[in-house]
């Protein structure tokens, strides 16, 4: 048979590259606004036709090209940004990938006109579908001008699949205030149809936000800054009072570029838990600086996406930035802004170094409830009465004041005489018991949820688990997927108490399992765990740790329909009452209700 391959036509790959760069008019405002930035432009003009459909043109007054680069410049790969692999791995521009210009070319009129300061004459470059039509010496002031005409001319489809005028000019706009907003120093301006958008003189970034977002925005803005080893943090957020129906007015620099991260736009909105009501978004520009070696752009073809380095110190490290700043602006007294920040941050999650190999004990049948009569490396936590979090049943009735005394507090919460048993269990759910202001049920499966959901918190970001060593290493086989899941989480695991001997395509092997699980339950527990972080339960707090302990939580609270002796009822009330947050189940369901006296006072006077 004869040969079948051949190299495409430069013309061809160019048009099959623009597929990936150009999608729409607003691709191209934002490699031309790019372009314009690395020439080290002060003042960049963007003029739009027909929502980009006619005539997208940026023009410049940076550092311009000679009459070779200017000829060079279209030709794909060609780019001045970056000379060897390594400068990939510490980028200071924006464009790097020399593409942008020869993909435009391929499927558009285009035509350049640029002048180096140093030069008489200009030169004047037009092309289309990638092929030079002309190109002359001509006068023209320093910087460079770039038109592209037509855009799509020759891919109908794609021309067709445009939306409407709205839809593209928006998409302009957004493009357009993402690049200004990060360039507070250069000024920009933009002009639809002949009708003036914007009109932004160089200034500060308070300035910039005002002129694109009007005046009103001025007094909504709360400055943030914050300088660790990891990041620099300044930027404004806007005071939770204003904060919008729509996600539209929040922005993420890093490094002066515009991108999208889910889970830093987590980071941020945890920050205003409680301040804002639920389907409203906190308005926020905020600029992280990075060292560049510690991030990796080169993801996504339009590197709106970036990868970093340590996404979860920076998660940390965000939300407690914020919650400071929200507080010492006095926008959200009920913060005590005075805290150490690194309070904030979840369950000291900054000093965790490591995690290092779990410690090994032996305990194959170990029993949570039984905690006294075996000896173990596991016990629930000790039942301590000062501390224990009675208030809070508390909270929303109107109840007189509990005196607090020299006598342990809770002993005066439950009824006076001590001998009573103090709690029941009805239809093997509910767990029943006498409080001063009236009655208390608590629902077992979602209180133990929420015991064990901080325990393992507690582990995994404070301290390293106990962990059991198996008899015979246990053997499970997952998808390619789930075993790639698997090696990702792989450290997390560790550190509540898994060890794994080996991990191959198919197969991992565990040589160790948390205390509190048995080995007939692991295969479950990690399946359910794999399958929670990939639908990633909507109300996570933070990071896929935290779907780690919901999901264990989940798996190994007892159920509802289990029977409790007098002692493991007891210890359910005691440790809930000890957590952090009693009243809610990891997955924000109510552990208990209380029923007041009164409410049953009045059923007897009916
Ligand atoms: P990249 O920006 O990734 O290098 P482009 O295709 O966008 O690739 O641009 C190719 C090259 O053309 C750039 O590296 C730069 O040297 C030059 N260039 C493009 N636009 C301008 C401009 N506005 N002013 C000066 N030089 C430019
Ligand atoms: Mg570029």
């Amino acid at each position: 048979m004869s040969d079948i391959i051949q190299l495409l036509p430069d013309h061809v790959a160019n048009q099959i590259a623009a597929g990936e760069v150009v999608q729409r008019p607003s691709s191209v405002v934002k490699e031309l606004l790019e372009n314009a930035i690395d020439a080290g432009a002060t003042s960049i003009k963007l003029i739009v036709k027909d929502s980009g459909r006619t005539l997208v043109q940026v023009i410049d007054n940076g550092k311009g090209m000679s009459v070779t680069d200017a000829r060079l410049c279209f030709e794909r790969h060609a780019t001045s940004k970056i000379q060897k692999a390594e400068d990939l791995f510490n980028l200071q521009t924006k464009g790097f990938r020399g593409e942008a210009l020869a993909s435009i070319a391929a499927i558009a009129h285009v035509e350049l006109k640029t002048k180096q300061e140093t030069e008489e004459l200009g030169t004047l470059i037009k092309i289309e579908g990638s092929a030079v039509t002309s190109q002359e010496s001509v006068s023209a002031s320093t910087g460079t001008s770039l038109s592209v005409k037509n855009l799509f001319y020759n891919i109908p489809a794609r021309r067709n699949f445009l939306k409407s005028n709205t839809v593209e000019t928006r998409h302009i706009v957004n493009e357009f205030q993402r690049v200004s907003l990060a360039h507070p120093s250069i000024a920009f301006s933009f002009h639809h149809n002949d009708s003036e958008i914007y009109v932004l003189p160089k200034g500060n970034l308070r300035q910039r936000i005002v002129s694109i977002l009007g005046k009103k925005t001025n007094e909504k803005l709360v400055p943030i800054s914050e300088a660790t080893d990891v990041v620099e943090i300044t930027g404004f957020v806007a005071k939770p009072e204003f904060a919008k129906k729509k996600r539209g007015e929040q922005f993420f620099f890093v490094n002066d570029r515009f991108i999208k991260n889910a889970y830093l736009n987590h980071a941020v909105t945890s920050a205003f838990e409680g301040l804002i009501s639920n389907g409203h978004f906190p308005t926020y520009f905020l600029f992280l600086n990075v060292p560049a070696k510690s991030i990796d752009i080169n993801i996504h073809p339009t590197k709106t996406e970036i990868k970093f380095d340590d996404e979860k110190t920076l998660y940390a490290i965000l939300r407690s930035t914020i919650k400071h700043s929200l507080g010492q602006y006095n926008v959200a007294p009920v913060l005590d802004f005075n805290r150490d920040a690194q309070l904030d941050t979840p369950y000291n999650f900054k000093n965790k170094t490591a995690p290092s190999t779990p410690k090994v004990s032996v305990n194959p049948d170990f029993n949570p409830f039984k905690a006294e009569t075996t000896s173990k490396p596991y016990t629930p936590k000790p039942f301590k009465k000062e501390e224990a979090n009675w208030d809070s049943l508390y909270t929303g009735l109107d109840v007189e004041k509990i005196e607090v005394e020299a006598e342990p507090v809770l002993n005066q919460l439950f009824t006076e005489e001590k001998t009573v048993n103090k709690t029941y269990q009805i239809h093997s759910k509910y767990i029943v018991s006498s409080i001063k202001s009236g009655i208390v049920y608590i629902h077992q499966n979602l209180a133990h949820q929420r015991i064990l959901y901080e325990e393992f918190l507690e582990n995994i970001t404070v301290k390293d688990a106990m962990s059991q060593q198996l008899l015979f290493p246990l053997e499970i086989n997952f998808s390619a997927t789930d075993i790639d899941l698997i090696k990702e989480i792989k450290e997390d695991l560790e550190s509540v108490g898994f060890l794994f001997d080996t991990i191959t395509n198919e197969t991992i092997v565990i040589k160790g399992i948390p205390v509190n699980i048995t080995e007939s339950q692991t295969t479950i527990i990690i399946e359910q765990l794999l399958d929670d972080i990939k639908n990633d339960i909507p109300d996570t707090s933070f990071s896929q740790l935290d779907i780690m302990a919901k999901s264990l939580a989940k798996s190994l609270a007892i159920k509802t329909g289990t029977k409790l002796d007098a002692k493991e009822q007891e210890e359910i009330v005691n440790n809930l009452f000890l957590t952090k947050q009693p009243d809610l189940s990891p997955f924000g369901k109510k552990t208990f209700v209380t029923v007041n006296i009164d409410e049953i006072d009045k059923r007897f006077n009916n």
